[in-house]
């Protein structure tokens, strides 16, 4: 696939847009510091996405896919570290640019949606106020004219009455509304590329579902790329087109998700697959992944999965599995793929 190396936007998803790369992430590596010395909690991870699309790392909690999230965007606690690899935004690693340079992308380039709405929202300025604020500071709007972008967006967003609610505060809004306001805050400048990490977890069913209707035909709209970090299987399937799967901070398969849900390639996906209701007929008992992964100070040897494993063998005591090839835009990361791409 042909990079872009033009450094212009890619707000706009014009048909020749499909084949660009709007990020690419090679090679990223996390450290936590603890008592003991740094530990590792991101692993040569990589991935790319183009504009228009939407790919999700999947993973269970604890496999690093936050982290990576955090790490993208710029978001580490003070205790973690990027300590290696590239995030490329439209051919500019995003990594290596000074914090002002960086924060100036946040909104136009690399915009982020987290779980925790209510956090993420200042509780002392009014919502119409905080969706206002990044017209004045990147489009130099004035006030009115940006007061006037901010009810526009609420609108966009499904806000009702959006003139009268922009002068409320964000304990005003239900946490489906809230979310919907985030959502709006990140899309405001159009974005290359949106990082939603888990942006539905702690809302009800109908409204995740109305969460993520919104997402999509915001990509759709504007072109922006989707970068969505979950571990619900099912989200996965309805909304993104690739997935990479994360298992002790590395990624252990990717691929276009249709193809990687109907034809595993990794133990571990086919565990994950086999632990969802719908995949299994009506009355079978669901097969659980058993035991837990590894705590990241305690990965063992050889491959990371290999106690939880059902096909390990003695060889993934000793050797780590590479992320292989196993056909066009495919990989895993197990020595014994073929058995399962030949079951
Ligand atoms: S490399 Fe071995 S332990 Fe790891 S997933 Fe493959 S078969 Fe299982």
């Amino acid at each position: 696939m042909k990079k872009d190396d033009s450094g212009a936007g890619a707000a706009v998803a014009e048909p020749a847009a499909r084949d660009r790369i709007a990020m690419e992430v090679t090679g990223l590596c996390v450290e936590v510091r603890t008592a003991q010395g740094p530990v590792r909690v991101v692993r040569d991870v990589g991935f790319s996405v183009r504009p228009g699309q939407t790919l999700a790392l999947l993973g269970e909690s604890g496999c690093g896919k936050s982290m990576t999230a955090q790490a993208i965007a710029g978001l580490l606690d003070p205790v973690a570290e990027t300590v290696g690899g590239r995030v490329l935004l439209d051919g500019r690693d995003v990594l290596t640019l000074p914090p002002r340079e960086r924060r100036r992308l946040a909104g136009p380039g690399l915009a982020v949606v987290f779980q925790d709405a209510l956090t993420a929202l200042n509780p002392v300025y009014t919502v119409g106020s905080q969706l206002a604020e990044p017209f004045r500071i990147h489009q130099r709007l004035s006030r009115r004219a940006a007061a006037e972008k901010a009810v526009e967006l609420m609108e966009r967003v499904g806000i009702p009455e959006p003139r009268s609610r922009a002068k409320g505060y964000p304990h005003q809004f239900s946490g489906g509304m809230r979310q919907r306001l985030l959502i709006a805050m990140a899309v405001a400048l159009r974005p290359t590329v949106l990082l939603a990490d888990e942006p539905t977890t702690a809302l009800d069913v109908t409204v995740q579902a109305q969460i993520m209707e919104l997402l999509a035909e915001l990509r759709s709209e504007t072109g922006m790329a989707l970068v969505l970090i979950t571990h619900d299987l099912a989200v996965v399937a309805e909304q993104a087109e690739e997935v990479a799967v994360m298992y002790a901070g590395s990624i252990v398969e990717s691929g276009p998700v249709a193809e990687v849900f109907s034809r595993p390639r990794h133990p571990y996906t086919r565990g994950l697959l086999n632990s969802v209701p719908a995949e299994r007929p009506r009355g079978t008992r669901l097969l659980s992944i058993e035991g837990s992964p590894p705590r990241p100070a305690a990965v063992p040897s050889g491959c990371a999965f290999r106690a939880r494993c059902p096909m390990a063998r003695d060889r993934c005591a000793t050797d780590p599995p590479p992320l292989e090839t196993t056909g066009p835009g495919r990989a895993s990361a197990c020595h014994y793929w073929k058995e399962l791409a030949d079951a």
